[in-house]
């Protein structure tokens, strides 16, 4: 048995059986006459705008999309060094978590393993599959850092196969670096060293959304050595694309084979594709660099100034576009942002009396700074 397979050995056994939809768009290569797909031959609509209708057939929004457009899909690729055939273009990436979950984790049976305060979508997505959860914390006094001991000992003590004793089976373990809300990186060699130890009892998810404000490099590159490895991508910070949906899933290409049966037939609108190429265009590359090196000054600043402040109690340090900031007091932070219609995020819940700042212009930090530096909120 090769490493990729003892990988698909963890996909649910329904899903491995499944026979993927064909839709219209993978059949058919090449044709002049297009009457394969139910499409109406024109888009009467007259008042979209006039890009819409560009000659080379990308924006004509009265035919269906390449399922997998194959420039984007070449152009993330080269972004994330690694192989077409490792990626899959996904509507942001929640929904990367959310085919995970739908493609590994049986009802009723199988677990996902998160390392809380972590992002809430893995907890959402497993109870929307039937999936449950296992919880091993980051050590906060460590700087939220990794207990990968500890995680290894929580997947290895369910029984395999799953199921029996009653216990269920951890398929996934999301691990967030630069974690949200916290903000930090997880070490690297914590990372890896799971992932080996895991190579065929669990997938280890590592969701990189902050990465490219750490100036840290990616996991990617330890897929092709490590099957079990899965990392998110996505467009919606660095890249400003937030609005426009799209995440990629980086994996083993067998993965990337199962998972495009599970995924929707269309998941890269047109006028997404057009601006996702478009910010991927030397141009767009050159102004995401630009954006991103003053995020992290801005960051620099905005950190420096906030721990001057007296009702800020804690800035936890940060390798994304946010700030974790422990204050005097989080509701009363949060009301006086809100009555001067600035708006932060609480996290008191994951944190005591924590509150989430993302990182906005310099004006934007400047209205932060000057809400927080108010007397009434000591
Ligand atoms: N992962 C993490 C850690 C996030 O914070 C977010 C956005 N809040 C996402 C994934 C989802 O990002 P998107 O779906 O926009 O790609």
């Amino acid at each position: 048995m090769n490493a990729s397979d003892s990988v698909l050995n963890l996909v649910r056994p329904d899903i491995l059986a499944l026979s993927a939809y064909r839709s219209a768009r993978k059949e058919a290569k090449g044709g002049r006459v297009w009457l394969d797909a139910n499409e109406n031959p024109k888009t009467p609509a007259a008042s979209l705008p006039s890009e819409t209708l560009a000659k080379d057939g990308r924006m004509n929004l009265n035919r269906y999309p390449e399922p997998q457009p194959a420039e984007l899909v070449a152009q993330l690729a080269a972004l994330y060094g690694v192989a077409p055939a490792q990626v899959l273009v996904t509507r942001g990436s929640d929904e990367g978590i959310d085919l995970l979950l739908r493609t590994f984790c049986r009802a009723g049976q199988d677990a996902i393993l998160i390392t809380p305060p972590t992002y809430g979508m893995y907890v959402v997505a497993a109870g929307i599959q039937g999936a449950s959860t296992v919880t091993v914390p980051l050590i906060r006094d460590k700087n939220f850092a990794l207990d990968a001991a500890a995680v290894l000992v929580a997947v290895l003590a369910a029984p395999k196969p799953s199921g029996e004793g009653g216990t269920p089976e951890v398929k996934l373990v999301f691990l967030c670096s630069p974690n949200n809300p916290t903000g930090g990186l997880l070490d690297r060699a914590a990372v890896l060293s799971l992932v080996q130890s895991l190579a065929t009892r669990a997938i280890v998810v590592v969701d990189e959304a902050y990465v490219d404000f750490s100036g840290q490099p990616s996991l990617a590159a330890e897929i092709s050595a490590n099957p079990n490895l899965i990392i998110l991508r996505t467009l919606s910070k660095a890249y400003g694309l937030a609005g426009a949906r799209v995440g990629t899933i980086i994996a083993d290409p067998a993965v990337i084979a199962v998972l495009q049966k599970v995924i929707a037939p269309y998941p890269v609108p047109s006028p997404v594709l057009t601006a996702a190429l478009a910010a991927l265009a030397p141009a767009g590359l050159a102004a995401a660099r630009n954006s991103v090196e003053t995020l992290i000054a801005e960051r620099a600043r905005l950190a420096a100034a906030l721990a001057k402040l007296p009702a800020v109690k804690r800035v936890w340090p940060s390798d994304a576009n946010f700030l974790l900031v422990e204050v005097a007091d989080a509701a009363k932070a949060m009301a006086a942002g809100r009555a001067a219609g600035v708006i932060w995020r609480d996290r008191s819940k994951d944190a005591p009396h924590s509150i989430r700042i993302t990182v906005g212009t310099a004006e934007e930090n400047n209205a932060t700074l000057e809400v927080l530096s108010r007397p009434e909120l000591l």
